[in-house]
């Protein structure tokens, strides 16, 4: 299937002052797609998602929606859904006239507005509490409320910057779930601004991964967990060693014991910087090491269903996770080879 663009980002850069907030971002949003903006902060989430709404102009650069330049276009023109971290609810007003609200603005009134709204009670599973103040609610509660105020108008894009982070981590991850679902059955095109690698993972179709204003990366969850571009990537994912391996010598590096072979541009004899994984990695007894390197474990954690270690090994630190169920008879202090399979290990040029 062709991809269909619904909006371009095309080329937006962003200057403040002497500030770089974005660097040629470019990158084209498929219609109905959920799309993650992630990365740490001051990386120019924020301002892009700003950009989007309108709310920011882009130094240089352009917004393309469905084929035509929306960049000039104020962002009440835009008609895009928002919900920021804040929320903006009216507090004192009913569930049901703050989810009615945009629609009054844009003129629906009677019998069409209170339809529209009947039916995102139901979606978002609280018709019961309609009348309700906002002020009356829980912070999860509030949450749907301000995603159904947003969807009601029915947005050509849902914009999200942080919208679950005020809430506690139980809340959070239901609401993930109830977002993504949300989206899905609405099929609008979203795009999330979150610096929770986790949350960006959940929620994803497309994960966009931003450094000092520049695009690092922007491909599903899976791929940008399992086959990081770069070095920064592969560390903001979290869970995964960088371990520097030296010198590359006839386009392989040593590991521990075990020989990795470079699919990253190098040449001969270029510093590499390698990326593995703690789920990738397994921990065997010294007895049965042969020629391996060993290490000791140096600190070790029963986390139920997995186990977390760190192994010291040739003056390296080096986190392990494994199975419970394969932990039996390690402890901290016993001597440990690790092993890999190559192919779960990304070599970068080190920088
Ligand atoms: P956070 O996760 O902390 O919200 P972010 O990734 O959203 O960060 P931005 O808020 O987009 O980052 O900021 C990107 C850069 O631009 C930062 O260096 C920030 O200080 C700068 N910046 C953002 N807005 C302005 C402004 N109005 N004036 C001057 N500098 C700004």
């Amino acid at each position: 299937m062709t991809p269909d663009t619904h909006l371009h980002i095309k080329n937006v850069s962003k200057r403040f002052g002497n500030v770089d907030a974005l660097r040629d971002v470019d990158l084209k949003v498929e219609r109905g797609s959920f799309v993650c903006l992630l990365g740490p902060s001051g990386c120019g989430k924020t301002t892009l998602l700003r950009i989007i709404a309108g709310f920011e102009t882009a130094t240089n650069g352009s917004l393309i929606l469905d084929g035509k330049d929306i960049s000039k276009q104020p962002p009440h023109k835009r008609g895009f859904g928002m919900v920021f971290q804040s929320l903006a609810l009216f507090p004192h007003m009913s569930v049901a006239r703050n989810i009615g609200y945009g629609l009054k603005l844009r003129g629906v009134k009677g019998a069409a507005q209170r339809d529209r709204v009947e039916e995102l009670l139901e979606v978002i599973q609280l018709p019961h509490i309609a009348d309700r103040p906002v002020s009356a609610l829980s912070g999860g509660q509030r949450q749907r409320v301000a995603i159904a105020r947003a969807l009601a108008i029915q947005p050509p894009l849902f914009l999200l910057d942080e919208p679950l982070s005020a809430l506690d981590a139980k809340l959070r991850d239901n609401m993930q779930i109830e977002l993504r679902q949300l989206q899905q059955k609405f099929g609008v095109t979203t795009i999330l601004v979150t610096h929770d690698q986790h949350e960006a993972m959940m929620l994803a179709d497309e994960l966009v991964v931003l450094k000092d204003g520049a695009l690092r990366q922007s491909a599903p969850p899976s791929q940008v967990y399992n086959a990081p571009a770069d070095s920064f990537v592969a560390d903001f994912l979290g869970a995964a060693n960088l371990i520097d391996v030296g010198k590359i010598t006839g386009g392989t590096v040593e590991l521990f014991g075990t020989s990795v072979k470079s699919e990253a541009p190098h040449k001969e004899g270029d510093q590499m910087l390698a990326a593995v994984r703690a789920e990738h990695v397994a921990l065997t007894p010294a007895a049965t090491a042969g020629a391996k390197p060993v290490g000791a474990i140096s600190f070790m954690r029963d986390l139920g269903p997995a186990t977390e270690f760190v192994v010291t090994i040739q003056g390296k630190e080096l986190r392990v996770r494994c199975p419970s169920a394969n932990a039996q008879g390690l402890d901290i202090g016993a001597q440990v080879a690790l092993t890999f399979d190559a192919e779960q290990v990304s070599l970068f040029k080190a920088s």
